[in-house]
């Protein structure tokens, strides 16, 4: 491990933590795999003792043998069985930026050639065909077709007022592609100028960061901001709250960026997208991306409860205390049993409020959510928000988009 991957701020904050515990009592990996290794505090013990005993001079003085590849391909297969979900960094009370360090750590390991096989994988995809389940990019707009009524642009127009990215999920996968139609589908009927960007739309590079594989992402961000530049757009939308967050911390874009929940709002306000009763009871899941990534909490509830008939209930975790649904920091592709232990966890508090329907605002929870309602037959409906509006909008609305 090489300690030029951290900053002095990290390597002070490593040295801060008192042990409490309180990160692992909240970490899904490690409460779902019953598995105390997968929790913030022994990985912050564990980082400290590699630092450590890669310190040539430390290591002599203190009599450490350097550790063994075996010892450091076991600590960063526990370093990659993590969500980054930031459930330990909202608790922690020394305020240690974890997510910033399992970010860090997870470049060093790559850099150190200690990661998951699966880690290869990723960056071929992204290398070879700009997505990251390795599909033809060409393709990406291809659940355009599967609308009612399909425009015949494909809504890739030269210009639009507003730019909607999609994200790779739900552009490949047939599950998450309702999502992109029913967001579609609402903006034509409210009127809205907008545009998708067709195959020039790269992946946005979460699962670069997720990867520690940043060194790739230059080339992405310069694509997707070019793509976005050249449509003349002054707003750029996402359904992705994973998309919303890398533009938001990563692209530097001058554009104003919105969540799904945050543009449809505004257009609900406006009263531009008229709403009809909609019997329902709901629990919202706050996606850790938008919640304690974006703290994005109020609008994707107010928009909820624009909705007449919709009777919202709050999950026993909830807004910045919500729990992961175990689809994040590439764990389903480098643990798939343990996403879904965690999904299944989940599920669990949603079926504990009577809800008749788990809200969200990612395609990735609704992914993961449904896997493990679908498999178990569990009588509970999954959509994202934006589907819930598309079902509530007004006929006179909804025939705009016919
Ligand atoms: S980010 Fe989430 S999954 Fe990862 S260690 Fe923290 S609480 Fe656990
Ligand atoms: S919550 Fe913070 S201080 Fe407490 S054990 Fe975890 S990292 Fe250390």
């Amino acid at each position: 491990m090489a300690s030029s991957s951290f900053t002095i701020r990290q390597l002070f904050e490593m040295d801060a933590c008192t042990n409490c515990r309180l990160c692992a009592d909240v970490c899904p990996a490690a409460c779902a795999a019953a598995n105390g290794e997968l929790s913030a505090v022994y990985r912050l013990k564990g980082l400290k003792r590699n630092l450590q005993a890669r310190a040539g001079r430390l290591q002599k003085l203190m009599g450490r043998k350097p550790l063994s590849d075996a010892d450091l391909n076991h600590y960063a297969e526990t370093v990659f069985r993590c969500t980054l979900c930031s459930n330990c960094e909202e608790v922690c009370p020394l305020g240690i930026r974890l997510k910033e360090l399992w970010l860090s750590l997870r470049e060093d390991l790559v850099q150190e050639s200690a990661y998951p096989s699966k880690i290869d994988m990723i960056r071929a995809n992204l290398a070879k065909s700009r997505n990251v389940f390795g599909e033809d990019n060409a393709e990406r707009g291809e659940w355009v077709e599967d609308m009612r009524k399909p425009p015949e642009d494909l809504y890739v127009r030269p210009r639009a007022e507003v730019v909607y990215i999609t994200g790779c999920v739900s552009a490949y996968f047939p599950l998450a592609q309702k999502i992109p139609i029913a967001l579609a589908e609402v903006m034509a009927a409210s009127g809205v100028d907008f545009t998708l960007l067709g195959q020039a739309e790269w992946c946005c590079g979460f699962p670069l960061l997720g990867a520690g594989l940043m060194e790739m992402f230059e080339e992405f961000r310069a694509q997707n901001l070019a793509a976005v530049n050249a449509k003349g757009a002054r707003s750029v939308v996402f359904a992705c709250p994973s998309c919303y967050q890398m533009w938001r911390e990563y692209y530097r874009a001058g554009l104003e960026l919105l969540s799904a929940p945050e543009f449809l709002l505004r257009l609900v306000r406006e009263g531009r997208t008229p709403l009809q009763d909609l019997p329902l009871t709901v629990a919202y899941h706050d996606p850790c991306d938008l919640g304690r990534g974006a703290r994005v909490f109020d609008e994707p509830r107010e928009l909820l409860r624009a909705i007449p008939g919709v009777r919202l209930v709050e999950l026993p975790h909830s807004r910045e205390r919500c729990t992961c649904c175990g689809g994040g920091g590439n764990l389903e592709m480098v643990d798939p049993d343990l996403a879904a232990k965690i999904a299944k966890a989940k599920i669990g508090e949603v079926l504990a409020t009577g809800a008749q329907a788990v809200a969200t605002s990612c395609q990735q929870c609704v992914r993961t959510m449904t896997s493990h309602v679908k498999r178990n037959k569990i009588a509970l409906e999954v959509l994202d928000i934006v589907q819930l509006v598309r079902r509530a909008l007004a006929p006179s609305s909804s025939q705009a988009s016919r």
